[in-house]
């Protein structure tokens, strides 16, 4: 058995920046409204207001707008009828699209969903195609905080995804509607697609965890949980040891092998069991490969400790070089051991047989794993982390060992300004005293 897993950065850069289109002025989305609502007398107006044959394009687009919030709105709030308000109801796959969407993120507990628009689409007749909106939201994650201005573009607090809808004028009162709703070719927001997005998941809540299944991988949902709920137990208690609160929820995909191929972007491959998938710095969500014979609350518990130790971190740069990966790694291995000497894991040998191949180490931790490294070196290198933090937390107390984690993860300060406070050494002294425990727990 070896060690089976991972976390993956969403893909494509972090730093792109684009302009934005600023929204309509609200007074005149109100007084359109005001006077659709006179054009269609003696009814109650639709959602949205009546389309006027006066306004303009702009205007147009930001009648689109304020339906899209709307119905944002509608799915923060539980309201079905206003979510489905805004699809053409006659195209029924879309409308069921929509139901099936409504209740996978309600299920999985969305606590936000703001959008952001861009240039206005090209009109043509009664149709606007290709509308691109950028969505934020959150998922079992509280406080889901306002996203600001600055973050937009760019890897923040919580999820984006972009998506490419088409506008027609539909439905009896003669309005823009969704007529068809679609992933962009490319994302550079989010590894897509998103497990939630074909709206085909169950879902099953436990105490301190919620598990979705797609189809075929139900039967798994109430193992996961169960196992679920005992990971989270351990991890809450690291959570707190670094000083954060835990999780409101730990969330789990259960991934057959076509979702694990697939789902954001594509799970790190077949030496992987699980990965934690970093959706935004407040939203970590955790995938399983389910064909892999992992023993689930060992794996949980590891890939529970990445969330609760990495959540808030500002991670940019780490989807180019993690140069700390055998940091996170090192904690999540200490985690899932509960603090227990590494000796006994599967993965001595691997890190045995792989340090005498080498020159010795001069410094703690190794240099991250490419995507082809095999599974003696994924192993070798899961232990060897692993001997290095618990080399910390053993030499120089577990508190200090996660006071020295929050100064590097979560404040950014190398480990040469952390050590002389979180250990009293400085961290060349700490690399030799650690280095020098690791070849002689490995009798090398
Ligand atoms: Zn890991």
């Amino acid at each position: 058995m070896s060690i089976l897993e991972s976390e993956r950065e969403p893909e494509g850069s972090a730093t792109w920046h684009r302009g934005c289109l600023r929204r309509p002025a609200r007074g005149l989305l109100s007084f359109l409204l005001v006077l659709a609502a006179v054009v269609g007398c003696g009814e109650p107006p639709p959602p949205g207001g009546y389309p006027s044959p006066s306004k303009t394009r702009v205007d147009e687009f930001a009648v689109i707008e304020q339906r899209l919030i709307d119905q944002g709105k509608a799915l923060v709030a539980g309201d079905e009828a206003g979510w489905l308000a805004a699809v053409d109801p006659d195209d029924e796959k879309l409308v069921q699209h929509y139901r099936d969407l409504f209740r996978t993120l309600r299920a999985l507990h969305v606590t936000r969903w703001d959008l952001t628009f861009w240039i206005p689409p090209i009109f043509s007749g009664a149709q606007a195609n290709n509308v691109n909106v950028d969505v934020w939201y959150c998922l079992a994650t509280t406080p889901c905080p306002e996203v600001k201005k600055s973050d937009r573009g760019v890897q923040g607090p919580v999820p984006q995804v972009r998506m490419v809808l088409n506008f027609g004028i539909r439905g009896p009162y003669a309005q823009y509607l969704i007529t068809d709703l679609r992933r962009p070719e490319a994302d550079s927001l989010a590894a897509r697609p998103t497990p939630w997005e074909s709206g085909q998941l169950r879902v099953t809540d436990g105490t301190r965890v919620t598990v979705a299944a797609p189809p075929g991988q139900e039967d798994r949902l109430s193992e996961a949980v169960a196992a679920g709920d005992r990971a989270a137990a351990v991890t809450d208690r690291y959570a707190r040891l670094l000083g954060k609160q835990p999780p409101a929820r730990y969330l789990v995909y259960l991934a057959g092998d076509k979702e694990w191929a697939t789902w954001n972007g594509g799970g790190p491959g077949r030496h992987y069991a699980g990965y934690a998938h970093e959706s935004g710095r407040l939203q970590y969500e955790v995938v399983v490969r389910t064909s892999s014979e992992t023993d689930l609350t060992d794996l949980l518990r590891h890939e529970f400790g990445h969330v609760a130790t990495l959540t808030g971190a500002d991670r940019a740069g780490a989807s180019v070089v993690d140069v700390y990966k055998w940091l996170t790694e090192g904690i999540a291995e200490y985690i899932e051991s509960q603090g227990a000497s590494p000796t006994a894991r599967p993965t001595m040998t691997a890190a045995r047989d792989w340090l005498r191949g080498q020159r010795r180490m001069t410094k703690l931790g190794l240099w991250p794993l490419t995507p082809q490294a095999n599974q003696k070196e994924i192993t070798a290198f899961y232990g060897i982390s692993h001997l290095a933090v618990d080399c910390m937390a053993r030499r120089y107390g577990e508190d200090n060992m996660f006071a020295f984690f929050s100064g590097v993860m979560h404040r950014r300060q190398s480990p040469y300004d952390v050590s002389p406070t979180a250990y009293r050494e400085d961290w060349d002294t700490v690399q030799r005293t650690c280095i020098t425990q690791i070849y002689r727990t490995l009798r090398l």
